[in-house]
């Protein structure tokens, strides 16, 4: 008998960050509630994918409508929120929610031509061998998929929002490769079709000097299926879904009290 495991196709690529609490967050349900950080880069996404899905659908949509958008996501948040976590107030997020949604709208968002904003996939099933199977299903969150101007290129743009997003006037593309990777894999399992361009981070900073920059990840896929002579991380994940061991990874930039829900019980935390 085969047992199939479902996975949200944008937590996927979290397996890569730090197993142990990949396995305890999406395969076990333990989550602990978000900060206002978080809240604020939910509430960026929601405003700049209402103005991108806006400009497909050719409406009217204006910088303002996205900044109302942003504006309700934080005050009517669809997931619970810990609002004492962070150092940050509710009028800080809006007015940086604000400033960087109407920044993305007014200057980044036009010098693109997006064919969707976080396109659904079709379920797409991982072997793992040992009658385990994966499925991967869900959207692309926070993502769009992008067209060249002239119309021959195919890409992924991944908008990443947070304190480091971007450094030195361009978008951290570190460890992004997997999730750029994921998407493009599910995009052309999607719609048969192939992508031919790089994956493009688009970063907004949402500490200090409030900042958007891009950066491009070149054969992200390549990261995810391997090459002819090295295996990918897919090989790496069906062999932790099979065995039922998932690594710790303490090195993990999010392996702390705040991030980690697993921490309290984790015996391999960073010290
Ligand atoms: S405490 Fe650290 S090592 Fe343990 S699950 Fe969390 S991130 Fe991983």
């Amino acid at each position: 008998m085969s047992e199939e495991i479902r996975v949200r196709a944008s937590a996927w690529s979290k397996l890569f960050d730090c197993p142990h609490k990949f396995e305890w967050e999406n395969l076990l349900g333990h989550y602990k509630p978000s900060g206002m950080r978080a809240l604020l880069g939910t509430a960026i996404h929601a405003g700049t994918a209402a103005f991108d899905q806006g400009r497909i659908d050719h409406s009217d949509i204006t910088p303002d409508d996205a900044a109302g958008a942003v504006v309700d996501a934080i005050h009517h948040p669809e997931f619970e929120v810990d609002r004492n976590q962070d150092d940050l107030t509710i009028s800080d997020a809006e007015r940086i929610g604000i400033t960087l949604s109407t920044k993305y709208c007014l200057d980044v968002s036009p010098h693109y031509k997006f064919r969707s904003v976080e396109m659904k996939t079709k379920p797409m099933d991982i072997d793992c061998g040992g009658g385990v199977i994966i499925r991967l299903t869900g959207t692309m969150d926070r993502s769009r998929v992008r067209q060249s101007l002239d119309g021959l290129r195919v890409g992924i743009s991944d908008l990443k929002s947070g304190a480091t997003a971007v450094q030195k006037g361009a978008a951290r593309t570190k460890g992004h490769a997997a999730q750029i990777g994921t998407y493009e894999m599910l995009f052309e399992h999607t719609t048969g079709e192939t992508i031919s361009d790089d994956g493009v981070i688009i970063g907004l900073k949402t500490k200090g000097t409030l900042e958007i920059a891009t950066g491009t990840i070149s054969n992200a896929k390549e990261t995810m299926v391997g090459t002819e002579t090295q295996n990918g991380l897919i090989e790496f994940a069906a062999e932790m879904f099979r065995s039922g061991l998932f690594i710790p990874n303490p090195s993990s930039i999010l392996c702390s009290e705040k991030y980690c829900s697993r921490w309290e019980s984790c015996l391999f935390r960073a010290r």
